[in-house]
């Protein structure tokens, strides 16, 4: 037990730390050593519910929806600047929990503290519009209000940035939540409610739930006390999420898998390029939801870029994200390893070549930790599975394109859409591929970008909304126009008068 992080994680709700009714406990692991480094209560539904009832009497009686927008501004103002005080700490317990390299971790606590400034410094500038119609006496407004309680589920993949994407617009907008992190990485999550009690957040505004998707999720997603479900998690578990959701009607947003094309034309500088394709796939592990899991190479230059990407994939520095020189870090779970190792024989028996990786490494110290090798398959046809599932590990499917078309047919030849790339130096083909694929966030000779401005989400089984820059705000808002009769007369609809 070399780095214990927590003796007993709790839930906040209430403005109170809580155990779970049930009295149950969770074990958090280090994805690089199997080692404990946690122990977390784990809620049930009975807790989940006693959160949600905080947040719903928060939001109706509180006056917090009636706080002015700088008030809540503030508050996440000295939110990003605690993040950011405590950032080498929130970092360092990514990576513990996470596994991925600190460099990244650094990276996600930067996000963060970026997202929280972003939606404080918008709340306060001016939204809402006014329109003229019809009848010069009558004033038409829109304006902005919050939903509610928000239900707001994160995963394991970016457990401290996900969550400051969620909470930030949400609480902005005027919203109380009830939130939950990925069970297999609720520490970063917990050190963050530490530091919104710190900032006086008031009680039952912001709700911590820890504990199971099916039961503690789930809940989130059917209670009738919910306005609105915000998830971010795999296609499979969205599509539940929405079905749940259905009985109160609740506004729902999914930010959801992927399959993404990186898009390789001949015109380009093979050695530049190359890197950017390592970085699509190879960053966290592959377990990223915009991860360029399929590379799409123009035929003129494919073997050479093949020869060049198989060598310098076998020189990536897979290790303990702590260890400075780590370039790639382990999978999160046992579980999800074994997931990724069960594709790489599926990738196998259908027929791929595996050009290099295709292991779990288990020499020394590595075989205590779920760590696989940055794995690489060629020979791909559109059919196979590999090709169309999303296996969400350092796992990349190459495939082979003669036209511009051909790129585009199989760019988009997935149920995914949420995000792409390619690569050229013809500024008028990339344009038009840039149109052609179907995807929520393209690329143009870049990869893995995302900023605050830039809206984030998924068409086809990607998802449903987006995050972040103003459409991440407007998730969070119902619109009503209210009609104002500045001239008020009898109306004559009716004839018969007293
Ligand atoms: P997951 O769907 O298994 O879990 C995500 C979250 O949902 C967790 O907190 C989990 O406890 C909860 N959950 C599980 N079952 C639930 C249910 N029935 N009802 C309500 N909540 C439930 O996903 P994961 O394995 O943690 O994360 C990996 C997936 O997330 C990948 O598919 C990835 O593409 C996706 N992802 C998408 C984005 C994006 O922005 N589009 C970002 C990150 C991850």
């Amino acid at each position: 037990m070399g780095d214990m992080i927590r003796n007993l994680g709790k839930m906040y709700m209430n403005g109170e730390w809580v155990e779970a009714a049930s009295g149950k406990t969770r074990e958090v692991l280090n994805p690089a050593t199997g080692e404990v480094i946690a122990i977390v209560t784990e809620g049930g539904v009975e807790d989940v519910q006693r959160a949600i009832e905080a947040a719903r009497q928060a939001f109706d009686e509180s006056g917090w929806r009636e706080t002015s927008a700088r008030h809540r501004a503030d508050l996440l103002f000295a939110l990003a600047d605690k993040i950011q005080a405590n950032a080498d700490e929130l970092a360092r317990i990514e990576t513990l929990n996470n596994g991925k390299p600190l460099r990244e971790a650094e990276s996600d606590v930067d996000s963060a503290v970026s997202c929280l400034r972003y939606y404080a410094g918008m709340v306060t500038k001016p939204h809402g519009q006014t329109y003229e119609v019809s009848n010069p006496n009558m004033q038409a407004m829109v304006v902005r209000e919050p939903i509610g309680v928000c239900g707001q589920i994160v995963p394991w993949n970016f457990p401290l940035m996900m969550s400051a994407w969620k909470l930030a617009p949400c609480l902005a907008a005027g919203n109380v939540t009830v939130f939950k992190p990925s069970e297999t990485t609720p520490l970063t999550a917990i050190r963050l409610f530490e530091l919104m009690e710190e900032v006086g957040f008031p009680k039952g505004v912001v709700n911590l739930v820890l504990g199971e998707g099916k039961t503690v999720g789930a809940e989130l997603a059917s209670s009738h006390l919910v306005d609105k479900v915000a998830f971010t998690g795999g296609t499979e578990t969205g599509r539940s999420v929405m079905q749940a959701a259905t009985g109160n009607i609740k506004k729902v947003s999914l930010e959801l898998g992927g399959k993404s094309p990186n898009i390789v034309f001949a015109d380009v500088d093979v050695n530049v390029v190359v890197e950017y394709a390592m970085f699509g796939i190879f960053l966290g592990s592959g377990q990223v939801c915009s991860s360029g899991s399929r590379l799409l190479i123009q035929d003129d230059i494919y073997d050479a870029f093949i020869e060049e990407l198989r060598a310098r994939t076998a020189l990536i520095k897979v290790g303990n994200g702590m260890d400075p020189d780590t370039e790639m870090g382990p999978l999160v779970t046992r579980q999800h390893m074994q997931k990724v190792l069960h594709y790489i024989e599926i990738g196998k028996q259908e027929g791929a070549t595996l050009l290099t990786g295709g292991r779990q490494i288990v020499e020394g110290e590595f075989g205590k930790g779920n760590f696989v090798e940055p794995t690489i398959f060629t020979d791909t046809t559109p059919q196979m599975r590999i090709v169309q599932e999303e296996i969400f590990g350092p796992v990349l499917v190459v495939q082979r394109f003669k036209t511009e078309e051909e790129a585009i047919r199989l760019a988009n030849d997935t149920v995914y859409g949420l995000a792409g790339a390619v690569f050229t130096s013809d500024a008028g083909k990339a344009m038009r591929v840039a149109k052609q694929v179907r995807s929520g966030i393209f690329w143009i000779n870049a990869y893995h970008s995302a900023y605050d401005q830039a809206p984030w989400g998924g068409y086809k089984q990607s998802g449903i909304g987006r995050e972040l820059g103003t459409f991440g705000l407007d998730e969070y808002t119902e619109v009503k126009q209210i009609n104002f009769n500045t001239s008020l007369q009898p109306l004559g609809w009716f004839k018969g008068k007293q």
